[in-house]
């Protein structure tokens, strides 16, 4: 897995990253982030780039854009054994039982017809940047039915919460890729579940004077809660 800066820079409001979304594609097809000034969720597919904008709407990214956080793999994952999902919890319950260790970090895509799909995103923000907890304030929530539609995204083991989110965080597209965002919730009755770990971590730390200056001794209260809005 390569994963650009960490939750706990994000979380403290370092929005201007230097990494490139062409250079970022070097280094995986599946993935999650965000883009400078916290433009919004992105998501990283069979290695296409797509923003979901705080008007839920999907774009495609050119290869100029840059960003602050972003968590990718080369993703080759095997089939797992699926069953009926109503929430994010049997979601969390049922990928526990399906990865294999979870002092590892696990990455998943989950293809279907959802029943239900609730997702959020984040609108872009203007210097003097607030912490993420405040600029979630200004997150939009969509919520549809039936929905085809591919859910993707992590397991990141505890060892991780000093540079990442420890648990699952998972983002959304629809199949036509017209609507997407941070998942906050879902029911899907047939998923189809693919999942690969990872035991080698690249991590790539910002080189600017803001990331080289900012105070990254924050709390776990002050780091960003991915389930904020469910
Ligand atoms: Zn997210």
């Amino acid at each position: 897995m390569y994963q650009y800066s960490t939750i706990q820079a994000l979380s403290n409001g370092f929005y201007d990253g230097q990494l490139t979304v062409g250079e970022m594609k070097t280094k995986g097809n599946l993935g999650l982030g965000t883009f400078n000034g916290l433009d919004g969720e992105m998501i990283v597919l069979d290695g296409s780039v797509y923003k979901v904008t705080v008007d839920g709407k999907v774009h495609h990214v050119p290869n100029g854009e840059q960003t602050p956080f972003v968590n990718i793999v080369d993703f080759n994952g095997a089939v797992a054994q699926g069953k009926a999902i109503q929430n994010f919890s049997d979601l969390e319950i049922l990928l526990q039982e399906i990865i294999v260790s979870k002092n590892l970090v696990a990455a998943f895509r989950i293809d279907g017809s959802f029943d239900y799909i609730k997702v959020r995103s984040v609108a872009k923000q203007e210097r003097p940047y607030p912490k993420l907890m405040e600029a979630l304030q200004t997150q939009k929530v969509f919520e549809y039915s039936d929905l085809e539609g591919t859910v993707l995204g992590f397991w990141q083991p505890e060892m991780m919460s000093s540079i990442n989110l420890s648990g699952f965080h998972f983002h959304f597209i629809s199949s036509d890729r017209s609507k997407g965002g941070h998942l906050l919730d879902c029911t899907i009755q047939s998923p189809q579940i693919k999942v690969e770990q990872f035991h080698k971590i690249e991590l790539e730390l910002p080189t600017s004077e803001e990331f080289k200056q900012m105070p990254l001794s924050v709390t776990k209260q002050s780091v960003y809660d991915p389930k904020f809005g469910q």
